[in-house]
């Protein structure tokens, strides 16, 4: 019989802290990026430009418009939508 059950006790409590630690540190970068996201008007997909790029089967550049800003890249939110 194998007993490597100290070992594997002691690696998940290092793994809690490690991960603890790890939360702490980066929590202040999840707010930023949360906080940027609420006040982003740009879509993420087309980068606001309201349209994507495709290639067809020969090889010829297709533009087609985002779906996901309806082609006006412009994003809206909850946020947003409140204030225009
Ligand atoms: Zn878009």
């Amino acid at each position: 019989m194998s007993n490597y059950l100290s070992t594997i006790k002691s690696l998940r409590n290092e793994i809690c802290k490690r991960t603890e630690i790890f939360n702490k540190e980066i929590k202040p970068l999840n707010d930023a990026l949360e906080s940027l996201i609420k006040i982003n008007t740009t879509c993420e997909y087309c980068e606001g430009t309201g349209n994507l790029y495709t290639y067809d089967n020969a090889g010829q550049k297709e533009q087609i418009s985002c779906n996901n800003c309806g082609g006006s890249g412009y994003l809206q939110n909850e946020y947003n939508l409140e204030r225009n």
